[in-house]
């Protein structure tokens, strides 16, 4: 399972078993078809989770390079041919099984693909929805699409790896601090991460327990992260997490 670097902090994922790999998103065609040139691997297949540039620029040269498979969200435009998913759609590909998740919010046909085990634990690619410590913005999709979708990917086994799309791990947890001062787990993994990043590796993949205990887009219904929303925006029921999540998000967006 290796993060390809691409762009300033895009993570293009690629699984291989030694021959065949496949890629998630990639928004640049180079430096996938530079690993596969490295590792000397064929290219079976390309998931993509939506049609942001960032996320699928490379798809057509990758598939004309290379004749893989591109899987994609139904309800989105990206480049054909594509087979298209929807929820509780199955791919197979390298001996693994991934179902699609809808997750709109970031965008309105974002999918997930959720692979129930590799190497012993679950596996999550979900693309611009989740990332460690935050969400994505909301481009297309309402607050209470951003909750229903998180909680989905929440539900998932504690230890299934998350595997986000971009290095926003430090900024997110800055933003999390601020929303959750008191909270240890948030402290400790923050530590962490800037360790990782002084040594520029990533802080990916995470775990969904980790997420649970200190992502406050997780978190909504946790009353620190309530009593905060409400310090941001007046207006805030502490027992609406739909309106906790939007004061969140608004108040991320703002966020220096
Ligand atoms: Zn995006
Ligand atoms: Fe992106």
């Amino acid at each position: 399972m290796l993060p390809l670097p691409a762009f300033t902090d895009n993570y293009i994922w690629m699984l291989h078993d030694g021959h065949q790999a496949i890629v998630v998103d990639p928004g640049d065609s180079a430096p996938v078809l530079q690993t596969l040139k490295d590792l000397q691997l064929t290219l079976q297949a390309i998931l993509v989770t939506h049609h942001h540039a960032d996320h699928v620029g490379g798809v057509d040269a990758l598939r004309d390079a290379t004749g893989a498979t591109v899987y994609g969200p139904a309800r989105e435009h990206i480049p054909e041919p594509l087979v298209r998913l929807t929820q509780g759609d199955v791919v197979q590909v390298l001996g693994l099984r991934f179902e699609t998740i809808d997750v709109p919010g970031h965008t309105a046909g974002h999918i997930a693909y959720y692979c129930p085990e590799m190497d012993g634990a679950p596996l999550l690619f979900c693309g611009d929805t989740l990332f460690s410590g935050g969400c994505g913005r909301l481009f297309e999709g309402t607050p209470a699409q951003m909750l229903d979708s998180l909680d989905q990917l929440a539900a998932l086994p504690a230890n299934t790896r998350v595997c986000c799309t971009h290095e926003y791990t430090l900024s997110n947890l800055k933003f999390a601090r601020a929303v959750e001062p008191g909270n240890s787990a948030l402290l400790h993994y923050s530590s962490q991460c800037e360790a990782l990043r002084a040594q520029n590796l990533p802080t990916l993949p995470s775990q969904m327990a980790l997420e649970q205990e200190i992502n406050p887009f997780l978190r909504v219904r946790q009353t620190a992260v309530a009593q905060a929303a409400q310090g941001y925006d007046a207006r805030v029921h502490q027992d609406d997490a739909v309106a906790v999540l939007a004061a969140l998000r608004q108040w991320k967006n703002e966020f220096r």
